[in-house]
């Protein structure tokens, strides 16, 4: 018993057991469930030991004040290394496929740059465990602080790990106005979606920190150290209904957000304006020189061409194609004859191809979706 009174080897060893346990299992928990093992130990142990009963409460004590202070205690999550994009630029390009336990959520791009004055984020993460995660890697590259953080748009894989970065300091953070607004409302209802798809215990210590950011309308230029500058464009709607994009004319590369997806399925969700995404589009063209490197939404880095193919492209054939549908008098069973071969390869097209022409006839003929 002495042994373990002593703080140290012993607790140390059960807090990692105890917490890698809690991070992949999915059992629903609303506490945090590394904090709730230690209080249901403190109280198994008070039959027999008071002093270590003590020595466990006031660890607690210490857990919950140091984890408010770190963002996130538990081990960093198995996701794919950062891939060096051009100088000073990196991204960990998600999976391809839909927010899971395995991939916990990570199913986006979070990407980072180094600047003179520190790092910029883009994309807070679906969860603290992930912020966490990415925040290990940049620490593996450079010494400078984290100083910058901004989201894509309102959804959760962009934005519930944000109170990660809050706590661990950043004060600096960036939203387009209306993709703020829309988190702030719909913050639970996210939380909850996002838990239960990916698993509570990484997800529901997200808090809604939407008052923290710094949000803008159309653009906005940010100074980064160095005499270079980030700026900030929200072009409009489209796969959500605003959205956040990042251009850093001094090292040609320009952040898409979900307005660009390589190899993956563009995928329609309720509120997504598909029309509106083939203007947004446009309004991001005129803007961005064509040499640009582009790091997508969803996919590898790729160029303006390959990217223009992969999105935009598709989304002016549904279109096309579809409206001529309807203005032959055909229906919603003809518009699904639509070919899509060429794009069977890419991921996710079984679950979005239907799907997406559904949602374009609708949206042409003012149906119900
Ligand atoms: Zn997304």
């Amino acid at each position: 018993m002495k042994a373990i009174n002593k703080r140290g080897g012993v607790s140390i060893v059960l807090i990692s057991t105890l917490y890698s346990m809690s991070v992949f299992s999915s059992e629903p928990s609303v506490q945090d469930p590394y904090i709730e093992g230690f209080k249901a130990y403190a109280e198994e142990v008070k039959s027999y030991s008071n002093d270590l009963n003590h020595s466990l409460l006031s660890y607690v004590d210490e857990v919950k004040k140091a984890e408010k202070q770190v963002g996130y205690i538990g081990k960093a999550l198995p996701i794919p290394k950062a891939t060096k994009v051009t100088d000073g630029v990196y991204t960990v390009v998600g999976s391809m496929i839909w927010h899971n336990p395995s991939n916990f959520g990570l199913n986006n791009n979070l990407s980072f740059i180094i600047f003179e004055d520190g790092v910029f984020v883009f994309n807070a993460g679906a969860n603290a465990a992930l912020a966490y995660s990415l925040h290990q890697q940049i620490k593996a590259i450079t010494d400078k602080p984290v100083k910058w953080v901004a989201v894509e748009n309102n959804q959760g894989h962009a934005y519930l790990g944000a109170s990660y970065w809050v706590d661990v300091g950043v004060k600096n953070l960036y939203s387009s106005q209306a993709a703020n607004d829309q988190f702030d409302a719909g913050f639970e209802r996210t939380k909850q979606e996002w838990s239960e798809r990916v698993g509570k215990n990484i997800t529901l210590s997200a808090r809604n920190v939407s008052d923290q950011f710094t949000t803008f309308e159309d653009k906005m230029v940010i100074e980064v150290g160095g005499g270079e500058k980030v700026y900030l464009y929200d072009f409009g709607p489209g796969h959500t209904p605003a959205s956040t994009t990042l251009y850093i004319p001094s090292r040609k590369v320009f952040f898409t957000g979900d307005l660009g997806f390589n190899e993956r399925m563009p995928v329609f969700f309720k509120y997504t304006d598909s029309k509106g995404w083939i203007e947004s589009y446009e309004a991001m063209m005129a803007k961005i020189p064509e040499d640009t490197i582009i790091v997508p939404g969803h996919g590898t880095p790729t160029d303006m061409a390959t990217l223009k193919r992969q999105t935009y492209d598709y989304l002016v054939y549904l279109h096309t194609q579809i409206e001529k549908i309807v203005e032959e008098g055909g229906g919603l069973e003809e518009a699904l004859t639509l070919d899509q071969s060429m794009y069977q390869e890419r991921p996710v097209f079984e679950q979005a191809a239907q799907n997406n022409v559904k949602h374009v006839y609708n949206e042409i003929s003012g149906g119900d979706f």
